[in-house]
C-alpha cells in the first residue's frame, strides 16, 4: 500500500506540473478527489483493511488527501497568475493621460522673477483691491488727473478700486521698508478698457523698484537691459525714450531691438526695428517724500511692463485676447 500512495502522490505531481490551464487542475481535482477519485477509494478502503494496519495506513491516505488538495490549490493559483500577465496585451496603445501645465502669462511671469531674482531682487505682493490712496494719490497722480476718470477705473466704493496698476505695490513696500529696495512685483490689474486685438480690462503687470544711495538713470537703463536680455536673448538692446508718467521724473517710455528682426525691420516692430514695452523713470521726488523718504539722500527708479506684451513679442502672437479665451489648443503650445 505504501507504494500505492507514493504512486499516486507521483502521478499528481506529474500531471499538475504538466497542466497548461485551470481546466487541465480541475479536471485532475475530479480524478482525484472526486466521489470517483482514485484518492477517494483509498479512504473508502481505509476501514476494510486489518486493524494493525487500519491506523496507519489511514494516516498515510489522510495526509495523501490533504496535500493532493493543497497542491492543486497552489496550482490553481500560480496559472490564475500566470495567465493574468497574459491577459495584458503590452502592444496595446495606452490611454493618453492629458498632462496639465502652467498658463503661459504665469509662466512668463515666473521667467521674469528669475531674471530679477538672480540680480537680487525681493517679489512683493499686494491686494487687487486697493484704496485709491495707494493706487493714485500716494503716486503723485492728483484727483483731477485723467487717470482717475471714471472710464478708466473700476471703483467698488468710494475710496476702494479695482487697481490698476502693481504701482501700489511699490508705495506699500516704501511704507513698510527702509532703502535699499530691489523689489518687483507682479499681478493682475484692471482698467475699464473696451475689448480688442491689444486691450483686455484685465491684464498682468510687472513692477520694478530699486532706491538707495546714487541711483541714476543708469542704473535704470543697466537693469533693464539685464532684464530683457534674460527673456528675450542677449543680444538684445534697450533704448529710453522721453516720456511722462506722474510717478517718475524723468520718465521714459522702454524701446527694445526687435527680437524677432534683430532690429533689421519687420512688421511686428512697423520696420522701425524698435518695439516699445512699458514705462520707466526716476521716482518722482514727490513720492518719496510722500513713503518719508529724504530725496537728498535717496534716489530710485521704477518701471511698470505688461506680462502680455512680453508674452506677446517672445511669441509671437498677435491678440492679448488669446491669453483669456482658454482655448487648449492654443495654451498647449507653451
Ligand atoms: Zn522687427
Amino acid at each position: 500500500m505504501p507504494s500505492t500512495i507514493d504512486e499516486i502522490r507521483t502521478a499528481l505531481e506529474t500531471r499538475l506540473t504538466a497542466a497548461r490551464d485551470a481546466q487541465d487542475v480541475r479536471s485532475a481535482q475530479i480524478e482525484y478527489l472526486g466521489k470517483k477519485g482514485t484518492v477517494t477509494a483509498l479512504l473508502k478502503q481505509i476501514s476494510g483493511v486489518a486493524e494493525d494496519q487500519r491506523r496507519q495506513f489511514g494516516e498515510q491516505v489522510n495526509a495523501l488527501k490533504q496535500w493532493a488538495a493543497q497542491a492543486i490549490e497552489q496550482r490553481l493559483s500560480n496559472l490564475s497568475f500566470t495567465t493574468r500577465r497574459y491577459d495584458i496585451d503590452f502592444s496595446l496603445p495606452g490611454q493618453l493621460m492629458p498632462a496639465g501645465k502652467k498658463h503661459i502669462l504665469t509662466q512668463v511671469e515666473e521667467e521674469v522673477e528669475s531674471v530679477f531674482l538672480s540680480m537680487g531682487f525681493d517679489i512683493e505682493e499686494g491686494p487687487e483691491i486697493e484704496q485709491e490712496y495707494y493706487n493714485f494719490e500716494a503716486l503723485n497722480i492728483p484727483a483731477d488727473h485723467p487717470a482717475r476718470d471714471m472710464q478708466d477705473t473700476f471703483y467698488l466704493a468710494p475710496g476702494m478700486l479695482l487697481r490698476t496698476h502693481t504701482s501700489p505695490i511699490q508705495v506699500r513696500t516704501m511704507k513698510r521698508e527702509n532703502p535699499p529696495i530691489r523689489m518687483i512685483a507682479t499681478g493682475r490689474c484692471y482698467r475699464r478698457d473696451a475689448v480688442d486685438a491689444s486691450h483686455t480690462p484685465v491684464f498682468t503687470q510687472v513692477e520694478g523698484l530699486v532706491i538707495d544711495k546714487d541711483i541714476t538713470f543708469a542704473d535704470l537703463k543697466g537693469v533693464l537691459q539685464e532684464f530683457v536680455r534674460g527673456v528675450f536673448g542677449s543680444s538684445t538692446n534697450v533704448k529710453l525714450l522721453p516720456s511722462f508718467f506722474p510717478f517718475v521724473e524723468p520718465g521714459a517710455e522702454t524701446a527694445i531691438s526687435c527680437p524677432i528682426c534683430g532690429g533689421k525691420g519687420c512688421p511686428t516692430c512697423k520696420n522701425s526695428g524698435w518695439i516699445e514695452m512699458g514705462g520707466s523713470g526716476m521716482v518722482h521726488q514727490n513720492v518719496l517724500q510722500e513713503v518719508g523718504y529724504d530725496p537728498s539722500i535717496y534716489q530710485g527708479f521704477a518701471f511698470g511692463w505688461g506680462i502680455e506684451r512680453i508674452a506677446m513679442i517672445k511669441y509671437g502672437i498677435r491678440d492679448i485676447r488669446m491669453f483669456y479665451d482658454n482655448d487648449l489648443d492654443f495654451l498647449g503650445q507653451f
